[in-house]
């Protein structure tokens, strides 16, 4: 196993109860990044060893693990208790050989694949921006785009999680319960380490096409959709067009080029943003520019907030064969959508096997919509989508905007009642309960 230093900064030690005090000065006022949704947990703990969070999980009665905070919703919130696991952002080992890489739940991924990259290892896919912890992410079955790639969750090969009597639990593949713990929507208690399954680093080049009539995408989808290592259509739902084709492809397999007519759409002249009225500078490099993988695969630079977070998410899960029928459906509503849409994305994501991962055992496509912050009307439109989309079993993103009946949902879900009845067995006496659980999974 080799260490190297971790990029982000090691944080000081400081005392819990320090932390506990400062939080509650803020108190209420805390807000997740969109800033749409206040947190009502009065404490805040930053631990910073997992002996601290053992200790805390062993002490408290009401508690959640909060990661980088990226979720729309309460799913991240407690009523009393949040361990926030920004303190616990090392990377703990990278072994060559088994080509793993061990970090602690609170690493950003935008920390470490620099440097994972300059040891010669990739991950196999990141989401639109690298700003989210690795255990958050996991733990909603984030996702990027690719055929073949699975959620970021399907890296995961092994787990260390402190479980609600503050003891602690190793898990890997081997164990049954490791397919619902990982993507567990924060239900069994806080997760320490993950070890994610890396592969040699390769480079990747990005290509943008501007324009596809939705007649070609109803007619070359898959063909569209396999064209690169990952693929992203950005649609405004406007003139019948998907308005951004964004094509990453490894630049040894890379078959699409800049010159060429994409199945109707045509190159872009320039770099460019999802939202095309913006500057594209927070953008990672396209026009077919080479460059590593943790570079290209996001849409967004490291270095650079995507925006400034006053907008909503919500994102809906189908199932691949029904995925032109429920993008054509959705294009019906594009009068009631415009006006408060910055941009919708359509991603594709490979099956898995974790159990309350919408794409679980299926191959799926994901519909994404990035709202202006009208809450009032979007949270009206909502229920509209999802009612268009219940013809084609659509599941909406655990970390966004849903209105779906909880009833509704569940039945989604083929291992919902063993993943119900495994939370019951790791938390008795449900101190990892919250509303979003309550609401949606209890
Ligand atoms: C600008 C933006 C872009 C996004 N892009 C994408 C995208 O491309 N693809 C996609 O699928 N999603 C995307 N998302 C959604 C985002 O990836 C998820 O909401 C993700 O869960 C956020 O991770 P986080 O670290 O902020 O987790 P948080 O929001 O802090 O927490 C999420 C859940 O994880 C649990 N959790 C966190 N840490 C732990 C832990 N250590 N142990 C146990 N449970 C834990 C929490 O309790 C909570 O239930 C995006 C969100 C934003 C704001």
């Amino acid at each position: 196993m080799e260490l190297w230093l971790p990029i982000c900064l090691v944080p000081h030690k400081k005392e819990i109860n320090q932390i506990m005090e400062e939080s509650e000065t803020i108190g209420s006022k805390r807000k997740n990044w969109a800033g749409n949704y206040t947190f009502k947990a009065k404490n805040l703990y930053e631990p910073s060893t997992v002996a601290e969070i053992q200790d805390l999980v062993k002490r408290l009665d009401q508690i959640k693990a909060l990661g980088s905070k990226h979720c729309f919703n309460d799913i991240a919130d407690s009523s009393k208790n949040q361990i926030s696991t920004k303190q616990l952002n090392k990377v703990l080992g990278l072994d060559k050989d088994k080509k793993t890489l061990t970090v602690e739940a609170g690493a950003r991924y935008g920390d470490f694949c620099k440097e994972l990259h300059a040891q010669g290892f990739a991950l196999h896919n990141l989401a639109s921006l690298p700003h989210i912890t690795v255990a958050g992410a996991c733990a909603t079955a984030t996702h990027g785009s690719g055929v073949e790639n699975g959620n970021l969750a399907t890296a995961v090969v092994a787990i260390e999680l402190v479980m609600p009597n503050g003891e602690l639990k190793n898990l890997d593949k081997s164990d049954p319960d490791f397919y619902a713990v990982v993507v567990g929507l924060g239900a069994f208690g806080i997760i320490t380490k993950l070890t994610l399954e890396v592969q040699e680093t390769f480079p990747v080049q990005q290509n943008v096409f501007l324009n596809l009539p939705l007649e070609s995408l109803e007619l070359h989808f898959d063909a569209i959709m396999s064209s690169g290592y990952s693929v992203s259509l950005f649609t405004d739902w406007r003139d019948k067009k998907i308005s951004e084709v964004w094509v990453k492809q490894k630049v040894a397999e890379a078959s699409v080029q800049m010159e060429a007519d994409f199945y109707g759409a045509t190159a872009a002249t320039k770099n460019i943003h999802p939202f095309l009225a913006q500057s594209a500078e927070c953008c990672s490099e396209q026009m077919g520019m080479p460059g590593p993988w943790y570079d290209r695969l996001p849409h967004f630079k490291m270095d650079f907030n995507p925006s400034a977070g006053e907008e909503l998410q919500s994102e809906f899960f189908v199932p691949r064969e029904n995925a032109v029928a429920a993008i054509l459906a959705i294009e019906k509503l594009n009068d009631q959508i415009f006006p408060h849409l910055f941009i919708s994305e359509i991603r594709a994501i490979a099956a898995d096997d974790f159990w309350m991962s919408p794409c679980y055992h299926q191959d799926s496509v994901a519909i994404h919509f990035t709202w202006k912050p009208h809450v009032k009307e979007v949270m009206e439109l909502i229920p509209k989508i999802e009612g268009t989309l219940a013809a084609f079993n659509g599941k909406p993103h655990w970390g966004k905007l849903f209105t779906m009946n909880p009833k509704a949902l569940k039945q989604q879900y083929e291992k919902y009642p063993d993943f119900l009845e495994l939370t019951k067995k790791y938390d008795r006496e449900r101190k990892f309960k919250n509303h979003f659980l309550s609401t949606n999974i209890y």
